[in-house]
């Protein structure tokens, strides 16, 4: 048996090589994904974006809850 370390999710799925992903902000390429990365699900579409973008990101996520709280 193989145990990843950190990730709990984040297994291989069949079908679904999970070894390339793309920043979905500004197309920084990564052959395995950091755990400084974030991935985001929107539509049912999942978005990868890089650490720097992450923290963009974060901002317009809280924003968004912010305004779906309202
Ligand atoms: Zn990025």
């Amino acid at each position: 048996m193989t145990s990843l370390s950190g990730g709990s999710d984040n297994g291989t799925r069949a079908g679904e090589p999970p070894q390339h992903r793309v920043c979905a902000r500004c197309g920084t390429e990564t052959d395995s994904i950091p755990p400084t990365w974030t991935c985001s699900v929107e539509n049912g579409t999942r978005r990868y974006f890089c650490d720097r973008c992450s923290r963009e990101n974060l901002r317009a996520i809280e924003s968004r809850l912010d305004s779906s709280w309202w």
